[in-house]
């Protein structure tokens, strides 16, 4: 007969493969509802995710899931892997079901909404179920109880082990460090022509190079699919199965997909014991969003990346047969602080996420009303990256997250640059020829490194507890602002 502990470690393991399982249909319904919905099956698909989310939520805060966290929190779990099942059970428990409920049923209505919204460019359609968003978010946020401010309730279920005054410390050395290199190279005397300006193509011949590039990566194309929406997206359905979307309006959506790639390396690359466990497709939010960013824009945009890919493009698309290697390069980093985050260079990027999140602060504070958004919006990219916002668009409704219910999401991003940047010192120093090997078409050395270091782990470990295992300190401005300094330096001879 197995001992209490021992019994009881498995009910912890039978309650997080099930997890598996319910976040994998999750996976599923949010494929279907990108690539395949239509849109008369909005309102019964709402109503289903009301039901499986409830489901689930019943099932991780049932009576036998509340005694597990009761014999536990007098029983010190001995290993890793249980502990954080454990954890993650236990902040699960304090969330609120029935607000969690709310909000799911009404994104599903939010995101048609905004995609009506987006295509009339009308932020007045979306405003009433933002409100609706917002309001929901607020409650939650207080029922967490969080210490600080009250977007750390929010902040929480995707940066699990960084605090609201942690992050703004953060972004405040890296606002201050970004703005003073985009001044540097505004007033640069190297300047770069946008040879993508007048680029044609055949879309085909875009959309099979973009799967060439992702899948010489390391994208297993056994193991994904791929669809075409209006807003990319990655669906990790289990262990093995990692979908991606892409656009390809434009050439430079490339990266969307290189990005989109990234994050599915990560969910594929989970160890076999973490995915028995159900603890397989990586942490959510800035670890998430690093790993999809490190390959986008620290890899994807290296001169080693681009030496190898460019006479493939070159063959395959006819209008780069004239243009050198370099100026390619030189082109693909242009820094020029653009309308829209996802087409943005690297530099300004990390401005768009900031903005985003001392929005989303303001308003969960209610230092700025619904009504108020837009105009903050707009002055924000006046004041931080000198735009005039045009229209809705171009502004306010370029994300989809909000229609998401995701409020306190924004900050992964530019967070995700920022852990990239300090991974990159230490990958440098346990693999100095990883450039090397990526310019020669080999991305091994890259994708064990990784794998070892952050993909196996799955969601077991927090990511200050990997940064910290990894790179020996917690998280850094720093070696994020010297890798742009380094590389920006050179492109434009500062
Ligand atoms: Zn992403």
């Amino acid at each position: 007969m197995n001992s209490l502990y021992e019994q009881n470690i498995k009910k912890l393991e039978e309650l997080s493969i099930k997890n598996g399982y319910y976040m994998s249909l999750g996976g599923l319904l949010g494929w279907d509802q990108w690539v395949g919905l239509p849109s008369n099956g909005v309102d019964y698909r709402s109503e289903v995710q009301g039901f499986i989310t409830s489901q689930h939520f019943n099932m991780l805060t049932s009576k036998d899931a509340v005694k597990l966290i009761e014999y536990f929190d007098n029983n010190e779990i001995k290993d890793d892997i249980h502990k954080s099942i454990f954890s993650q059970l236990k902040r699960i428990q304090r969330m609120p079901t029935n607000l969690m409920e709310q909000l799911d049923k009404l994104t599903v209505q939010a995101q048609a909404a905004w995609h009506e919204a987006y295509k009339k460019s009308d932020f007045e359609i979306f405003k009433p179920y933002l409100e609706d968003i917002i309001n929901i978010n607020k409650k939650i946020a207080e029922h967490s109880n969080c210490n600080g401010h009250l977007m750390n309730g929010l902040v929480e279920q995707y940066e699990m082990d960084l605090t609201v005054e942690e992050i703004t410390e953060v972004f405040d050395e890296l606002k201050v460090g970004i703005i003073k290199l985009i001044k540097q190279i505004q007033s640069s005397s190297v300047k770069i022509n946008d040879i993508f300006e007048n680029l044609e193509y055949e879309k085909n011949d875009l959309i099979d190079f973009a799967k060439h590039v992702v899948e010489t990566m390391g994208y297993d194309s056994q193991s994904g699919a791929y669809g075409e929406v209006l807003h990319p997206y990655t669906s990790t359905i289990g262990p093995r199965d990692c979908r991606i979307t892409a656009n390809y309006s434009n050439f430079k959506n490339i990266y969307g997909t290189i990005h989109e790639s990234g994050h599915a390396i990560y969910a594929l690359n989970s160890s076999d014991k973490v995915a028995k466990l159900g603890l397989w497709g990586g942490l959510s939010g800035s670890l998430h969003e690093s790993q999809a960013l490190f390959y986008e824009y620290i890899i994807g945009k290296s001169i080693e990346f681009c030496s190898y890919f460019y006479p493939e493009l070159q063959k395959r698309l006819p209008y780069f047969k004239d243009i050198s290697l370099k100026e390619y390069y030189k082109s693909i980093n242009i820094v020029q602080p653009y309308y829209k985050r996802i087409e943005s260079d690297e530099v300004t990027y990390n401005l768009h996420p900031i903005i985003r999140f001392e929005i989303e602060k303001d308003i969960i504070e209610e230092k700025i009303k619904i009504d108020d958004i837009r105009e903050v919006w707009n002055a924000k990219y006046k004041e931080y990256l000198g735009l005039d916002i045009k229209n809705d668009r171009e502004g306010v409704l370029q994300d989809i997250h909000w229609a998401l219910g995701a409020v306190g999401f924004f900050q992964s991003y530019t967070l995700g640059n920022v852990y990239g940047g300090q991974y990159l010192n230490t990958l440098l120093k346990d693999v100095p020829n990883v450039y090397k090997e990526i310019e020669t078409g080999n991305f091994k050395p890259l994708n064990s490194w990784l794998k070892e270091n952050i993909h196996q782990y799955g969601r077991v470990y927090t990511p200050t507890e990997l940064l910290v295992k990894t790179t020996g300190e917690k998280l850094k401005a720093k070696h994020y602002l010297n890798y742009l300094n380094k590389k920006y330096s050179v492109i434009y001879n500062l």
